[in-house]
C-alpha cells in the first residue's frame, strides 16, 4: 500500500512503518553517539513506551544502558486496509533493533490502566527478569476505566474557577484564532486527575513491590510539566495541573515507601514537545512554535531524545545523587525556563499578529515536526513505493 498523510485537526490518522523505523534509528544513532551510560538500569519496564517520552526512555534504556525492556502501551494494529497506528510501527521498529543488538524486549499492547495488564507484566518479569530495576511512566491519555470501580473517566483541558481567552492556532489552516474555554466543573476535575494523576502509577510500583518484584536501588519516575505563566491558566492552573499535583504528591508518597528498598521515585519536570498528546491542548502549539525557534537561536533546543539522554546520564545515572530543585523534581525544563528565553517567548507572544506569524512561528518547521510522528518526512524513505502495512511485533511471533 502507498501510504499518505491524512491530517484531521491535530492528529494523522495514518502511519509510515518505514518512516517509523526511520524515526527510531535516529534515536538510536544520536545515543549510540553520545555514548554508554556506565551505571544505568539493567532491567527497565516503560509503561507508555510506544511514543514520545516514554518511546526516548525506552530506547535509552536499551541503547544508552544496555538494559533489557518491557514496554507498556495502547496502540491499534493495521485493519481493514487502514496503516496501524505510529507507536505500533515503533514498537515494531524498536523490537527488531533491539534484537539485532542481543537486547531482550518484550512489549504488551493492551489498557496499562486494567489490572490484568499489570497481571501479564507481573507473570512475564517473574518468568524472564525475577526483578526490575527502573519503571519509567509516561502514560498519556484521554480516558481512564478505573480498575475497582468499572468508572470511565475522562480527562479535559479546562482552566479553573474561571473561562480564559487567548489567542491559539488552528493547526489545519495554520490561522491565528481566539480560543475561549469555560471552567471545569468539580466533575471535570476529578475526572482529569483520575485519568492523568498518580493513582495508576502508584498501582503498578504496589502490583510490582507486592511480588516482590522490585529490584534493590529500585527507581521509578514519572513525568511532569511547569511551564511559564503565560500557560499557567490552561496548564498548571488548569485540569491537567491538578492531576500533576496529584502526580507529584504520588512521588513524594512512593519515594517514602521505597525508603526501605534503598530506592526512589521521581518526577521529572520536561521541556514543553511536539507530541501526539501535547498537540491536542489549546494554545499550547503556538507556545512551542514561538519556543522552538527562540531556544534553537539560543543553541538549547532539544528533542525527546536528546531530554531522556541527558535525564538518564546526567540526573538519574551520573554515579552521584540525582540533582534535585527546592521541590524535590529533577528539572529537565531547565533551558525552556531560562528567563531570556522566557522574557522572548513573552513578548514574541503578545506582539503576535497574522503578519509577524510566519518570521516568528516557523509553521513549516512545526509540521515537519508533527508529520515525523507518524513517520513522514524523512528523507531516506521512498513514499511512493508499496509498504505492508501489517507488522507483528517481534516478541509476539
Ligand atoms: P504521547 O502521547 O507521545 O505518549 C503517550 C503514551 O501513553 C503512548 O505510548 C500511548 O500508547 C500510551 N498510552 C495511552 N493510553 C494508554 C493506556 N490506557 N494504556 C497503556 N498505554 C497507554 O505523550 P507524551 O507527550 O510523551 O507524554 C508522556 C508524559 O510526559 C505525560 O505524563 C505528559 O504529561 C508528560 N510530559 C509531556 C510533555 C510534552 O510537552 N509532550 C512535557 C512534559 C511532560
Amino acid at each position: 500500500m502507498v501510504i499518505n498523510p491524512k491530517i484531521r485537526g491535530f492528529i494523522c490518522t495514518t502511519a509510515h512503518p518505514l518512516g517509523c523505523a526511520q524515526y527510531i534509528q535516529e534515536q538510536i544513532d544520536y545515543v549510540r553517539q553520545k555514548g554508554a551510560i556506565k551505571n544505568g538500569p539493567k532491567r527497565v519496564l516503560v509503561i507508555g513506551a510506544s511514543t514520545g517520552y516514554g518511546l526516548s526512555s525506552r530506547v535509552v534504556s536499551a541503547f544508552g544502558c544496555g538494559s533489557a525492556t518491557m514496554g507498556v502501551f495502547f496502540e491499534r494494529e493495521a485493519e481493514n486496509g487502514r496503516t496501524a497506528t505510529a507507536g505500533w510501527y515503533n514498537s515494531v521498529a524498536f523490537e527488531q533493533k533491539a534484537k539485532e543488538a542481543n537486547l531482550y524486549a518484550k512489549s504488551f499492547n493492551g489498557d496499562a490502566f486494567s489490572d490484568e495488564m499489570k497481571q501479564r507484566v507481573v507473570e512475564a518479569v517473574k518468568r524472564d527478569w525475577r526483578t526490575v530495576d527502573c519503571v519509567i511512566y509516561s502514560v498519556a491519555s484521554p480516558r481512564r476505566q478505573h480498575p475497582k470501580t468499572g468508572m470511565l473517566a475522562k480527562s479535559v483541558l479546562k482552566p479553573i474557577g474561571r473561562s480564559y481567552s487567548n489567542k491559539s492556532i488552528d493547526l489545519n489552516t495554520s490561522q491565528l484564532e481566539m480560543v475561549s474555554l469555560p471552567p471545569a466543573t468539580d466533575e471535570e476535575i476529578a475526572q482529569t486527575i483520575s485519568v492523568m494523576g498518580g493513582e495508576d502509577w502508584e498501582f503498578w510500583v504496589h502490583c510490582l513491590r507486592e511480588n516482590n518484584l522490585l529490584s534493590k536501588g529500585f527507581q521509578t519516575v514519572a513525568y511532569s510539566y511547569m511551564g511559564p505563566e503565560l500557560t499557567r491558566p490552561i496548564y498548571r492552573q488548569g485540569t491537567i495541573g491538578r492531576a500533576k499535583d496529584h502526580l507529584e504528591a504520588t512521588a513524594k508518597k512512593l519515594d517514602e515507601q521505597l525508603k526501605a528498598l534503598g530506592g526512589h521515585a521521581f518526577i521529572s519536570v520536561n521541556k514543553a514537545l511536539v507530541t501526539q498528546s501535547s498537540s491536542a491542548i489549546p494554545f499550547i502549539p503556538l507556545y512551542f512554535v514561538l519556543l522552538k525557534k527562540i531556544m534553537k537561536e539560543k543553541g538549547v533546543e532539544e528533542s525527546c531524545i536528546e531530554q531522556i539522554y541527558r535525564l538518564f546520564a546526567a540526573r538519574l545515572y551520573n554515579g552521584s545523587s540525582v540533582p534535585l530543585d527546592k521541590n524535590g523534581f529533577i528539572r529537565m525544563d531547565d533551558w525552556e525556563m531560562l528567563p531570556d528565553v522566557q522574557l522572548e517567548v513573552g513578548k514574541s507572544w503578545e506582539t503576535l499578529n497574522e503578519s509577524n506569524l510566519p518570521e516568528r512561528a516557523n509553521l513549516p518547521g512545526f509540521r515537519e515536526d508533527f508529520l515525523k510522528l507518524f513517520g513522514f518526512g524523512f528523507k531516506d524513505v521512498d513514499y511512493n513505493s508499496d509498504v505492508a502495512v501489517d507488522l507483528k511485533l517481534p516478541s509476539s511471533l
